[in-house]
This record gives C-alpha cells, sequence and structure tokens, in this order.
C-alpha cells in the first residue's frame, strides 16, 4: 500500500504505474511534459489534420467527437473547428438523469454553431444494467462509460468520418499506464482503457439482455482500422491541455458551471467537474469505499502537479472532503435503481477495500496514515 510521493495518488488505482522512486505515472508524465518539443508536436496535429482534410474526397465530416457539453469536449469541439479548420460532427449521448446544467451545456455546445447527434440508449436496458454493475462492480455508471466511447466510434464507422478526437490519454493524465491504453497519440485504443477493457461481453450474464441490447455499447476496432479511420487524444499534443484551463477555456464560450457548490455535499470542490450527472457524487463515494479515494482526491493530484495547491493544502482538502456525499444523492440513486436503502449499504460493505481499519468504531483509511 503506498501512494505517490510528489502528488497522493494512491496504488489502488487500478493499473496505475509508478517509477521505481516511488512518483506515479500522472506525476511522470507531468515531469516528461517539460522536456517536450510543444511547438512541434502542435504541428504534428496541425499536419495530422490537413492530411485529413486533403485526402476527404467525400463531401463528408473530417472528423467525429465525442461530446458531454463539458469543459473538456467544447474544447476539443472549438479547437478542432478554429485550430484545425475541420468539419465536425459531435456525439452526445445523453446521461441517465441529466441535470439542468448539462442540458444547458450541451445546448449552448449547439449554439456555438455545430451539428450534433444526440444518443439515448433504451433507458430501460441502461437502468438494469446500472443495477448489474451496482452489484457486480460497485460501480453503477460503469455501463454508462460504454456507450459514451461506442457511441462517437459508431458513428464514425458508419459515416465513414476519417478521424476521432479525444480529450485525455488517462494512460498519460491518470497515470495508468499499466493498462493497454499506452501512451501515445492513438485513441483508438480507448478500448483497453481500464473500464472498457473488461468488456461488453459481460453484460450477456445481465437477466434477458442480449447481444442486440448492446448494440451501442461497443464498437468495432478493426472495421474502423481497415476503412482508414484514425482516433487520437488531444492532450497529447497541446501543451496546456488541463481541468482547470478548459474550463476556463470553455466559459469564454458560454459552458455553465455549478454555483453554490458545496464539498460536502459532493465530494469534490471544483466547479466544473461532472457537470451532467447528479449519480456522479454516489459513484465517486462508492469508489472511495472501494479503492480509498474519491474525487476530492483526484483533483487534489492535479492541483498538485500543476502548482495550484502545495501538497498540504491537498491533504487537508483530502480529510476534508473526499468521499463526501449528501443523502439527497443517495436517496435519488435508490430511487432511479429500486435499489432498497439497507441493500444499497450491505452491498457497500462488501467492497469495502482492504485500506479500510477500523478505530473506535469508525472506519478509518490507511492510506491518509502515509501522508
Ligand atoms: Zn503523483
Amino acid at each position: 500500500m503506498k501512494i505517490c510521493k510528489n502528488c497522493l495518488q494512491p496504488d489502488s488505482r487500478p493499473g496505475l504505474y509508478f517509477s521505481n522512486d516511488g512518483i506515479c505515472g500522472a506525476c511522470v508524465w507531468e515531469n516528461e511534459k517539460i522536456e517536450i518539443n510543444w511547438n512541434s508536436r502542435y504541428d504534428e496535429l496541425l499536419q495530422i489534420a490537413k492530411k485529413i482534410k486533403n485526402n476527404n474526397s467525400s463531401n463528408n465530416y473530417d472528423c467525429c467527437i465525442g461530446v458531454s457539453g463539458g469543459k473538456d469536449s467544447t474544447r476539443q469541439a472549438i479547437v478542432a473547428r478554429d485550430e484545425l479548420d475541420l468539419r465536425c460532427l459531435l456525439v452526445n449521448c445523453e446521461p441517465p438523469n441529466i441535470t439542468e446544467i448539462g442540458k444547458k451545456n450541451i445546448e449552448n455546445l449547439k449554439n456555438l454553431g455545430f451539428d450534433v447527434f444526440s444518443v439515448r440508449p433504451n433507458p430501460v436496458i441502461l437502468k438494469k444494467l446500472m443495477i448489474f454493475d451496482f452489484y457486480k462492480h460497485l460501480n453503477p455508471i460503469k455501463i454508462t462509460e460504454f456507450c459514451l466511447f461506442a457511441s462517437t466510434y459508431i458513428m464514425a464507422e458508419k459515416f465513414h468520418i476519417p478521424l476521432i478526437i479525444q480529450g485525455e490519454n488517462p494512460g498519460l493524465v491518470l497515470g495508468t499506464r499499466l493498462t493497454g491504453v499506452g501512451t501515445d497519440s492513438n485513441a483508438l485504443t480507448a478500448e483497453k482503457m481500464h473500464t472498457l477493457s473488461l468488456g461488453w461481453q459481460e453484460y450477456l450474464e445481465a437477466n434477458g439482455i442480449t447481444e442486440k441490447d448492446l448494440f451501442l455499447f461497443y464498437y468495432n476496432r478493426k472495421k474502423l482500422e481497415q476503412q482508414g479511420t484514425s482516433a487520437i487524444w488531444l492532450n497529447y499534443f497541446i501543451q496546456d491541455w488541463d481541468p482547470y484551463v478548459n474550463s476556463e477555456f470553455s466559459k469564454k464560450y458560454g459552458l455553465h458551471v455549478k454555483n453554490n457548490l458545496d464539498p460536502n455535499e459532493i465530494g469534490s470542490y471544483h466547479t466544473y467537474t461532472a457537470l451532467d450527472s447528479d449519480f456522479n457524487p454516489v459513484n465517486q463515494m462508492l469508489k472511495f469505499i472501494k479503492f480509498g479515494f474519491g474525487q476530492c482526491m483526484d483533483q487534489v493530484c492535479y492541483d498538485i502537479r500543476t502548482n495550484r495547491i502545495s501538497r498540504d493544502e491537498g491533504i487537508k482538502l483530502v480529510k476534508k472532503y473526499d468521499g463526501k456525499c449528501s443523502e439527497k444523492y443517495i436517496d435519488a440513486f435508490c430511487e432511479y435503481t429500486g435499489i432498497n436503502i439497507d441493500d444499497f449499504w450491505n452491498t457497500t460493505e462488501k467492497f469495502r477495500g482492504k485500506m479500510w481499519h477500523k478505530e473506535n468504531n469508525d472506519w478509518h483509511n490507511s492510506y491518509w496514515d502515509e501522508f
């Protein structure tokens, strides 16, 4: 059991790489960024875009981008259109129980002047699979990640769009280099990200679910490769790709963020995270119990790496807010899924990670002793 010597990232994150001197993969990437010639990387990006445009003889889109309307996807769309001069098809996969801010942001993105495909997988099936994921993995929004990624890749395949533009490679920004997603610019391998690599096929175990029900939940990488569609992670090419910078960038283009945010209610302190779903605080609280860290930790680690806060300030924030989730979100989740509240907590306890121990009848996180 260890945490990064630079930020606070714990080794319970699946696929997380650590260097020999105890630095996590995300901090290794932050150090590697100093050595990169970013002008030449950006030039490489411009060349990719130019080649795509020159070779795209069809009267079709040049690129396909999955968007939630949040800070990252707003920036992706604007960069693709205004800096790379690409004709964009945006694909929005609507999350279950989308928030009012989420609705406003996707409307904002449309009104910035884009063609948008809205995809909404059958909500009855989605709910069934969220319940399946809750009991099997204690990760009820796991299934939503499948359609979030797959919908963009499916559209690119069906419309023969030559380029898919993704935001950030988790192998770089989270440091999960030990997953198959790698540390390069190739986003066709998104299916090898930890969550997606568990495979869509396991959902066939869910009661009454057939392969046809899962059409929108996986993509065919081989087919995309055969037709010459490529996919890139934008953060590989852009030096200042960063949650805070992206949010400031996107606010100038009309992004709405959370007002009157209370970190005690949602377990995170930035106004720009997870804008489109109120299931997120519940899922992050469950992650906290299973893996010993939640969204506050993720934000703190980013902010330490980019020198926005000190390590000591980060420790205070984690101890104060990490894993916090208001009862109202838990109640709403239970109401949506029909899971009984006692069953919710009993199941949660079954997944409690080995970093937890009891002290005076309260659960204590052993990672916090490592700070
Ligand atoms: Zn680190």
